[in-house]
C-alpha cells in the first residue's frame, strides 16, 4: 500500500474528473478501478462511471452502488442526513447499545430534528445483542435499523444476515456498520442483503480519510447529497443547479486520490494473501491471546468475542486502562485505552474504560508474548 501510494505521488498524481491531461486521466482510471475493486471486494456488482445507468429504468434490485466518502462516519451521516426529508414524528429509528458513536450520534440528531423515536436494542451481560424487542421496534413505523457487523470494543459479531431477514418482514431498510469487519473477514453484501454497508479504509490497511458507502439501490433515488460543490453538476445557473445522475452527485469536491490509491492497493494486498490464510493467522493469535488473558485473575475480558474477531478488550481490576496502555507504550506496544467511542456499550457492560488489543496480519505470536510480559510489568509498577 505504501509503495503504491509512493509510486502514485512520484509518478502520476492528478485530480480525478478535472483535467484532460495525462495525470488527471490516470487519476480517473484509478478512481474507477478502485470503485470496481471495492464492489468486487464486498460482492456488490456496482455500476461503473463509464456506464452509469446500464438499463434505461433500473429495477431497485439491479443497481447497487459504491459511493466514496471520507470515512464510515461520513457514510452514516450521509444516510442520516437524507432521512430527515422523509421521516417525521410518527417514525422511529432503531439502533443498538453496542454501536460506535459514529452509528449513534447521527441517529440521535436525526430523531431530535424530526421528532422521530430512537429505539435502542439492548445487549446481554456477555455483550451480545438481546433481540427480544427487535420485532416490536421494527413494527414501530421504523424508517431504518442501524447495526454494527462487529463491535469495535468486544469483537462480538452480529448475525447481520438474520437481522436483515427480520427487518425485511417489516420492510425496514438496514444499514450495517462494517468498519470493524471488512479488514478481518470476507464480507458479502449480496448475501447479507443489507440496504447500506459502510466502512473506512484505515481499518483495512489503507490510509485514513477514505470511506465507502454501499447502497443496494441507486442512491439518487433514496439519498440526498451531504455535500454540494464542484464535480457533481451537469448545469449551474446563478439560482439553481442540475445534479449529475449516479454516484458522482454524492462525491462533491476534489477526491482523496491518495486514499483511493491506498484503498485499491489494500484490497489487492488482502486478495493476494487470501482470506483463508488471513483468517487462520488471526484465529491462532486471537485464541492464544484470549486464553492467556482469561487465565489472569487480575483482568476482566469484555464480552464474548467471535473466533473471527481481531479485537480483544480487557479491564484491569486494580489499574486504570490509561496506565496499562502507558506502561505498554514504553515497550512500543500500541494498544488503545478509554471508552473507544462506545460509551453506552461500556456502561451497559459495567465499565467506564477498557484496554483494547487490535490484531492485524502483521502481528506474530512473539508480539503476544511481549504484551503479556508488559502486563506483568503493569503489576510490578502499580501494585
Ligand atoms: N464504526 C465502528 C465499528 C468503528 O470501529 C469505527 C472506528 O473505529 C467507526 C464506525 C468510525 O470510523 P471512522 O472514524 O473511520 O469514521
Amino acid at each position: 500500500m505504501i509503495t503504491a501510494v509512493s509510486d502514485y505521488l512520484t509518478n502520476g498524481h492528478g485530480n480525478a474528473h478535472r483535467g484532460m491531461y495525462h495525470f488527471s486521466e490516470n487519476a480517473n482510471a484509478l478512481y474507477q478501478q478502485c470503485r470496481e475493486k471495492v464492489a468486487q471486494f464486498i460482492q456488490a456488482p456496482a455500476r461503473s462511471d463509464s456506464n452509469p445507468d446500464p438499463s434505461p429504468d433500473p429495477s431497485p434490485d439491479s443497481s447497487p452502488e459504491i459511493i466514496f466518502t471520507k470515512s464510515a462516519t461520513e457514510s452514516i451521516n450521509l444516510v442520516a442526513h437524507s432521512l430527515q426529508y422523509t421521516i417525521d414524528s410518527k417514525s422511529s429509528i432503531c439502533v443498538t447499545t453496542m454501536e460506535h458513536h459514529a452509528n449513534l450520534l447521527p441517529w440521535q440528531a436525526l430523531c431530535q430534528r424530526t421528532g422521530a423515536r430512537l429505539n435502542i436494542l439492548p445487549v446481554k451481560a456477555d455483550g451480545t445483542l438481546d433481540t427480544t424487542s427487535l420485532d416490536a421496534f421494527l413494527a414501530d413505523n421504523c424508517a431504518l435499523f442501524a447495526v454494527c457487523h462487529v463491535s469495535n470494543v468486544s469483537g462480538v459479531e452480529n448475525d447481520v444476515k438474520s437481522l436483515c431477514q427480520s427487518a425485511k418482514q417489516y420492510k425496514v431498510p438496514v444499514l450495517v456498520d462494517g468498519a470493524q469487519a471488512v479488514g478481518h473477514m470476507p464480507v458479502d453484501v449480496s448475501d447479507i442483503d443489507c440496504d447500506y454497508y459502510v466502512f473506512s479504509g484505515h481499518k483495512m490497511y489503507a490510509t485514513t480519510g477514505i470511506g465507502v458507502l454501499y447502497s443496494k439501490y441507486p442512491a439518487e433515488k433514496h439519498l440526498s447529497p451531504l455535500l454540494l460543490g464542484g464535480g457533481i453538476v451537469n448545469k449551474v445557473t446563478s439560482q439553481d443547479h442540475q445534479l449529475k445522475p449516479g454516484v458522482e452527485q454524492f462525491e462533491a469536491g476534489s477526491a482523496n486520490m491518495v486514499g483511493i490509491v491506498a484503498l485499491l492497493a489494500a484490497i489487492e494486498f488482502i486478495d493476494d494473501i487470501g482470506w483463508p490464510a488471513l483468517i487462520a493467522h488471526q484465529q491462532v493469535l486471537a485464541e492464544v491471546l484470549l486464553s492467556s488473558l482469561k487465565s489472569m485473575d487480575t483482568l476482566d475480558v469484555l464480552g464474548n468475542p467471535s473466533n473471527n474477531s481481531a479485537v480483544v478488550s480487557f479491564v484491569h481490576r486494580q489499574v486504570h486502562s490509561h496506565d496499562v496502555a502507558s506502561i505498554m507504550a514504553l515497550d512500543n506496544i500500541a494498544v488503545r485505552a478509554g471508552h473507544h467511542c462506545a460509551q453506552p456499550y461500556l456502561t451497559a457492560l459495567g465499565y467506564k474504560h477498557c484496554v483494547r488489543i487490535s490484531l492485524g496480519c502483521y502481528n506474530h505470536k512473539a508480539d503476544i508474548d511481549r504484551l503479556l510480559q508488559a502486563l506483568d510489568k503493569v503489576g510490578q509498577v502499580f501494585l
